[in-house]
């Protein structure tokens, strides 16, 4: 092929490697340094529980506030981390971050639950219980304010050893959510095999949820199969009104969406918490169709 394509394409191929290796060594100089910098935050996104109409729960999710280029979004920089040995230390820093926000929040009298965001590199090594146990005892935190979430091609990719760690944590009374439901290997029979606490349903179900006929089946067949399995279940990507109504009436426990908020700066999130109320309409409406 590169014969037919002739001489110049070829160093111009080469080039774009070339230019790519540059890039790829940049970003991976830019990471170390956003590091050591405290570049990266965690911003918090409430999760509304229905049953007790509050929210109780946050996920924290990671951004970049890099100086030229504003606040990144994890797909730009956790995919590439993944492929080195950065994404291990990005975890810790979430976790070890994460912990003091939780401490933060309880300083201020907000009493809830946050969940952090694992690889599976990370997850996954020989020392992962050894270390975050570590990090986790210095904190004094109760275990139950703290959750994984970790995807289901995590949990596929080595069976054995996901099932013993979560066994391991839950004993301590640490929880596993299983991230992006829907989207990995989906196989059904690994459900029960692990002891998920909280089962998340993808946003792609969710947001096509209005415009697929098909699909909206399917997903309230998933719901009431996790609801037979006795899973919590929080749906995912619940941007609007209609959504938050049609999922609070699929039996779904907890709601999480830009409708209530989008990820926000620490700071932020505990004003939008103190300061929480649902509208009227919106509780009459949650009264009359909860059971
Ligand atoms: P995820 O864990 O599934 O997080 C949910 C994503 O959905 C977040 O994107 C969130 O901002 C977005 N989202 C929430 N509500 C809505 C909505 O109503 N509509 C739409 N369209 N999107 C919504 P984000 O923050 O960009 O994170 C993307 C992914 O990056 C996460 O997906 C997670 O896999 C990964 N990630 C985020 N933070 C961390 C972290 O601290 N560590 C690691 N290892 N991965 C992280
Ligand atoms: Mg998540
Ligand atoms: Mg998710
Ligand atoms: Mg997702």
């Amino acid at each position: 092929k590169a014969k037919q394509i002739g001489k110049g394409q070829c160093v111009f191929y080469s080039e774009s490697i070339q230019k790519e290796f540059e890039n790829k060594l940049h970003l991976h100089t830019e990471i170390t340094q956003a590091i050591e910098r405290f570049e990266f935050e965690l911003f918090y996104q409430p999760i509304f529980e229905i049953s007790s109409k509050s929210i109780n729960h946050a996920e924290a999710l990671i951004r970049w506030r890099h100086n030229e280029r504003g606040i990144l979004s994890p797909y730009a920089f956790i995919p590439f981390a993944e492929e080195s040995d950065l994404i291990e230390k990005i975890d810790y820093y979430v976790i070890e971050k994460s912990l003091n926000d939780l401490k933060t929040l309880q300083d201020h009298n907000i009493n809830m639950s946050i969940s952090a965001n694992l690889t599976s590199k990370t997850f996954l090594s020989d020392n992962f219980l050894e270390n975050f146990k570590k990090i986790f005892y210095k904190k004094n935190i109760n275990p139950n304010h703290y959750r994984f979430e970790i995807t289901e091609s995590i949990a596929l990719s080595n069976v054995e050893r996901t099932k013993k760690y979560i066994e391991e944590l839950g004993k301590i009374g640490i929880y596993f959510n299983m991230d992006d439901f829907g989207t990995g290997y989906s196989s059904l029979s690994y459900l029960n095999r692990f002891n998920f606490k909280n089962i998340k349903i993808d946003s792609s179900f969710v947001l096509n949820y209005e415009k697929d006929y098909k699909l909206a089946t399917l997903v309230s067949s998933i719901i009431n199969m996790l609801n037979s399995l006795n899973f919590d279940i929080t749906a995912e990507g619940i941007e609007n009104e209609f959504l938050f109504f049609a999922f609070n009436h699929l039996n779904c426990h907890f709601l999480q969406g830009y409708f209530l908020s989008k990820p926000i700066p620490l700071k932020n999130f505990i004003s939008f918490i103190k300061n929480f109320k649902l509208d009227n309409t919106l509780l009459d409406f949650l009264r009359k169709s909860t059971k």
